[in-house]
């Protein structure tokens, strides 16, 4: 098994793939854009190791942008979604696993007291959002810039440098009267939100947080900031929406809500509750979640929601992540091995970075200051970063191709697998 010595072939398929999908990808954070350099092509994948179409491996920190908690391809879970795809690929009609599913998700997350099986994180928050106006006859949402909720246009708005902004796009082809109805303030400042609140609380439908911001890199919400949402929108009657695409079943089982001890009234899932494969759900109070068609008069479907194969994943993933009573405990325990590591290169090598952890989440962020908002996380050295990647990557560590994302640490991985990490490391941040 090599560690990345050429790629050719990757090489290849990447001149090919930009005749024929934009940047040569279909999410653009795969075109390693960030940091230089040509986008490695992944064969297969199994445990914390991803393969490439030169046969060069890598050790994993992206886990699939969150999934592949247990590990790539764990033996179990493809054994679950081959004997599904035996049984037909997709009914359009309802099932049993999606009532199965249903249940393991209430089981962490006992507050989504009804939900709605989606196709991915993006359709959750699309149709909380639509949801949560629908509920308060109101239009109007609050976001925090940094926080990433999926590609709907609603979304794609943050603010203008600190201030609190009324929508401006940060995408092409969003219209705007759509990004008007979007406010951006920054993450935990608890001044904006009242301060927001106070000026249009009655015509705020929705706040919407990632309650562990892991777009902007990890970034940790301050003691009694999301209590304070909390209490901000119960008093304006303004639903508060956790998006725990990536925090749900991670942090802890019963995800961000349960760890800070905070409930909101919507909550968004995806990623770990598919287990590699497309799923997303949304979900919350009985009385909330029957407006939704055919209940009530707040339209949503999709052809493949609760597809069988799907389900399959997310059931035995979930089903394994509740049996074992010590899953979230050995993740964290390799992590803080890593995070330390990590500390100790960094206090030896003389660089200006620094880590933020929770749980199995991680990023190193390449700035001397602490990193608490979205300002703060723009103002990293992204050179140092894009060499740290490159680095990496000829050391045979795969981590996330932008400063603006996660690590993910998985139950595949091993202390070996950290100290092996940490040595690359060690000869990376030598020569940052
Ligand atoms: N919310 C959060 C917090 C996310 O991290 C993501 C994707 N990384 C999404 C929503 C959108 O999910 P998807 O890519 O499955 O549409």
């Amino acid at each position: 098994m090599n560690s990345r010595a050429s790629n050719p072939h990757s090489r290849q398929l990447y001149r090919q793939s930009l005749q024929y999908l934009p940047g040569g990808v279909n999410s653009p954070v795969r075109a390693f854009r960030a940091v230089g350099g040509n986008p490695v092509f992944i064969s297969r994948a199994k445990g914390a190791y991803l393969f490439d179409v030169d046969g060069n491996s890598y050790l994993d920190y992206v886990g699939s942008w969150g999934p592949a908690i247990l590990g790539h391809a764990h033996p179990r879970v493809v054994k679950k979604v081959r004997e599904a795809a035996a049984e037909g690929l997709s009914f359009g009609a309802a099932t049993e696993r999606e009532l199965v599913l249903a249940r393991l998700i209430r089981s962490g997350f006992p507050d989504m007291e009804k939900l709605r099986l989606v196709n991915s994180g993006t359709e959750a928050a699309m149709s909380a959002i639509r949801l949560a106006r629908a509920c308060t006859g109101r239009t109007r949402m609050v976001k925090f810039d940094g926080c990433y909720h999926g590609h709907a246009d609603s979304f794609l708005v943050k603010a203008g440098s600190g201030s609190m902004t009324f929508g401006r796009a940060d995408s092409a082809g969003v219209p705007p009267g759509v990004a008007r109805d979007t406010i951006s303030i920054p993450f935990n400042d608890g001044e904006a939100v009242e301060r927001i609140f106070k000026k249009s609380g009655e015509k705020i439908a929705a706040l919407i947080v990632e309650p562990v911001p892991a777009n902007m890199g990890l970034v940790l919400p301050e003691p009694g900031f999301l209590r304070l949402l909390r209490e901000v929108t119960s008093h304006y009657g303004s639903l508060l929406v956790f998006d725990e695409v990536i925090s749900g079943f991670r942090v802890c089982f019963g995800g961000a809500q349960h760890w800070y001890g905070v409930t909101p009234d919507l909550t968004c899932l995806g990623k770990i509750v598919g287990g590699g494969l497309p799923v997303g759900a949304y979900g919350g109070r009985r009385e909330i979640m029957d407006l939704v068609s055919p209940l009530g008069p707040v339209y949503q479907a999709g052809t493949l929601s609760g597809n069988p194969l799907a389900t399959a994943a997310g059931i035995e993933t979930i089903t394994m992540l509740s049996r074992s009573k010590d899953v979230y405990q050995k993740l964290e325990a390799l992590t803080v091995n890593l995070r330390k590591g990590a500390e100790d290169i960094i206090r030896r090598r003389g660089v200006s970075a620094r880590v933020n952890h929770l749980g199995s989440l991680f990023t190193l962020f390449f700035t001397g200051k602490q990193v608490k908002d979205y300002r703060q996380a723009r103002g990293c050295d992204l050179n140092a970063f894009a060499r740290y990647f490159r680095g990496m990557l000829k050391g045979g560590i795969y981590v996330p191709p932008s400063q603006f994302e996660t690590n993910f640490v998985s139950m595949a991985h091993t202390p070996k697998d950290i100290a092996k990490t940490l040595e690359v490391m060690d000869r990376v941040l030598r020569s940052i």
